[in-house]
């Protein structure tokens, strides 16, 4: 980080800060979401395995698929119609969002690279929409009962 992005950051204020610290917290309500939905469909998962890249938020060891649930805004959802570009500081937001979206990529193709199969899912996305699809990619789940 560069002292130029280094200042933009330090002018965030304390209030906004911590909005954004607990908005980027672990165990977001769109992750719970997403994985009562897997559960009660019979998959299981890890979540958070420390290890890999980006740390996906839930991972599915045997079947080596990563899924990431992604916050539309944090995340630069393109094409996304719940969120834009902040109209003050965007010099500062552009920088923060871009750098997010950069590193996301980039942790996508690390995980391809090391043989995973990656799904984001956003979370503006019904569950009608990423569910089959996942489904597809994980193939039937084990039911136990
Ligand atoms: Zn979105």
């Amino acid at each position: 980080m560069n002292m130029k992005t280094a200042n933009i950051f330090d002018a965030v204020d304390p209030v906004r800060r911590k909005i954004m610290s607990a908005i980027r917290s672990r165990d977001t309500k769109p992750e719970k979401a997403v994985r009562s939905t897997l559960h009660a469909a019979g998959y299981r998962f890890r979540k958070h395995l420390t290890g890999l890249p980006g740390r996906p938020d839930i991972v599915f060891t045997k079947r080596r698929v990563a899924v990431f649930v992604h916050g539309c805004f944090w995340h630069v959802h393109g094409g996304c119609k719940t969120w834009s570009f902040p109209r003050t500081r965007s010099e500062y937001w552009s920088i923060k969002l871009q750098g997010n979206a950069r590193r996301d990529l980039l942790n996508l193709a690390k995980l391809r690279a090391d043989g995973w199969k990656t799904v984001v899912i956003w979370e503006c996305q019904p569950t009608k929409v990423w569910l089959p699809k996942l489904k597809r990619i994980l193939g039937p789940a084990k039911r136990r009962r």
